[in-house]
């Protein structure tokens, strides 16, 4: 029997993996890593490489490890050039990735890793059973979910009515698309947010003058993708005295600044439409189709089109758990999110973390520095 078990071995579920046996509350052989892929960090590494990310949006004091400061010491131990961008230090994307494989190789993550797809978690007198690809279970006494909203993508409504080669038309984060090779110019990238902004940088680097950015609306430029105070009491400390979900809920979707890029993919972006290498424009969700259409039929060459519209907000992962919703055991607020406890726990040993971790962490939630914050709640309910 497993002491824990941690379904998703992305960025949450390694931060889960690494602040309980950092922190002693178990260990590598007590603990199970049950992932989809062969290794972790697999979703986290293809989309950030496939966009040409170079720096995270993030300061280098959010990453996986337990001390704030771990990452900002590993690159001076290695000797890291070009490592920190900008006031808040935000670490490279080389920097960021070695720095995960080895606090990951430090915890010796691969003895905790298996491969597959839980598929049903189901309730048993002291301990849960795991089903994973129909085919095996794995028992564990605590479940920590930490899956993503990252394979739930958004397309817009209009592309329903878009005819065409269905091979020239993609989400950027289609599981299909492996890389960027096949993509044949003129590309078309529909988007405002910062996916959008990293891949036309790339893409203008290949195509140059082949290259058009398609918006609804005009830049917003933003550091962060919500404010600094979500991060402490500033605000959070309000936010959780309210026990109404609808009203956290609402407070949530007001506090991500949703589309927005940093000052520097501005000046950038900027800087190719001054040099004519990209076209900017902006063409509201409702002219959308009608524009893509003309544009067809413009070109003599089939033009490509990467959507770079982000992902379905709804839920993740309630598969897994849709017998224990239907009985009552897991409690969801109105949005169908989970309602949890103070230590992230939605119902007794069964904890989460990421977006299903929402109502209770806040807007920071999906993001690393919300895994940090997960990861604490978690422990301390072992520590203290
Ligand atoms: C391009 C990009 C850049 C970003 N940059 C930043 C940044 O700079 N700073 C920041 O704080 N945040 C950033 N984010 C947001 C966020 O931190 C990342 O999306 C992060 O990868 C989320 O980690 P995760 O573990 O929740 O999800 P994922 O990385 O998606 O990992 C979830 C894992 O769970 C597995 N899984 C799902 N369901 C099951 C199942 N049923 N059984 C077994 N395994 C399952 C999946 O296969 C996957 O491996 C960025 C996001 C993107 C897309």
């Amino acid at each position: 029997m497993n002491e824990w078990i941690i379904i998703g071995g992305g960025l949450h579920g390694c931060t889960i993996a690494t602040a309980l046996i950092k922190n002693h509350v178990t260990t590598a052989s007590d603990l199970k890593v049950i992932d989809e892929h062969d290794e972790p960090l697999m979703e986290w590494k293809s989309k950030t490489s496939l966009i040409g990310m170079e720096f995270l949006r993030s300061p280098s004091v959010h990453h996986i490890d337990v001390d704030p400061y771990s990452l900002q010491r590993y690159a001076r131990k290695q000797h890291f050039r070009e490592t920190f961008l900008g006031q808040y230090k935000r670490p490279s994307l080389e920097l960021f990735n070695d720095h995960c494989d080895d606090v990951l190789r430090s915890i010796n993550i691969s003895q905790s890793w298996i491969k597959g797809k839980v598929r049903k978690i189901e309730k048993c007198d002291n301990h849960w059973e795991l089903h994973v690809d129909n085919s095996k279970v794995i028992k564990g006494r605590k479940v920590v979910i930490a899956v993503s909203i990252n394979t739930q993508l958004h397309m817009p409504e209009w592309v329903k009515e878009l005819k065409g080669n269905p091979l020239n038309q993609f989400h950027i984060y289609d599981n299909n698309l492996k890389d960027l090779e096949g993509i044949k110019p003129p590309v078309v990238i529909i988007g405002n947010g910062i996916t959008a902004a990293h891949l036309t940088i790339k893409l203008a680097k290949v195509f140059p003058d082949k290259v058009m950015l398609m918006m609804k609306s005009d830049f917003k430029v933003k550091d962060f993708d919500s404010d600094p105070g979500w991060l402490g009491p500033k605000y959070l400390n309000d936010f959780r005295k309210l026990s109404c979900y609808k009203k956290r809920r609402n407070i949530i979707k007001k506090a991500r600044n949703k589309g927005t890029i940093t000052g520097e993919l501005f000046r950038q972006l900027r800087k190719l439409e001054n040099s004519r290498k990209i076209e900017i424009r902006l063409v509201t969700n409702e002219n959308q189709l009608h524009f893509i259409k003309k544009w067809q039929k413009e070109n003599q060459e089939p033009p490509s089109i990467l959507f770079a519209t982000g992902f379905n907000s709804a839920s993740p992962g309630k598969e897994m758990v849709a017998d224990l919703i239907s009985n009552g055991e897991l409690a969801l607020s109105e949005c169908g999110y989970p309602i949890v406890s103070s230590s992230l726990e939605w119902c007794p040993n069964l904890y989460v973390t990421g977006p299903l971790a929402e109502l209770e962490i806040g807007p920071i939630s999906r993001n690393i520095a919300g895994a940090r914050h997960a990861a604490e709640k978690i422990v301390y309910k072992y520590t203290h």
